[in-house]
């Protein structure tokens, strides 16, 4: 679900079709693995890391001109028909 700032705007968050991950490479969230990853997953549709946005429909990552440029959090915004698919995402198999 989306913070506060997230509900002032119109975000995939406010409706549960979205998700962030800090970026922690201490403990295991590399962003800069799992941005590339996320794409990888049916469920996905966008994701925005590092002032960059990759809609998997072109799987081409664009410069991101948002006002926050996701540097410290990437965004994935999933397919609200599959928001409820449980299964793994693909980092969870990496061993950290
Ligand atoms: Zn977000």
């Amino acid at each position: 679900m989306g913070d506060s700032a997230h509900q002032a705007r119109k975000s995939d968050h406010n409706d549960g079709n979205a998700f962030d991950l800090t970026h922690d490479p201490d403990n295991g969230v590399d962003c800069n693995l799992f941005a590339k990853l996320a794409l990888l997953d049916t469920r996905t549709t966008y994701v925005i890391w590092n002032r960059q946005i990759c809609n998997v429909s072109d799987g081409q990552w664009k410069p991101y001109h948002g006002k926050n440029g996701h540097t410290h959090h990437m965004h994935v915004s999933i397919k609200a028909a599959l928001r409820n698919v449980a299964s793994p995402w693909p980092w969870a198999s990496i061993e950290s």
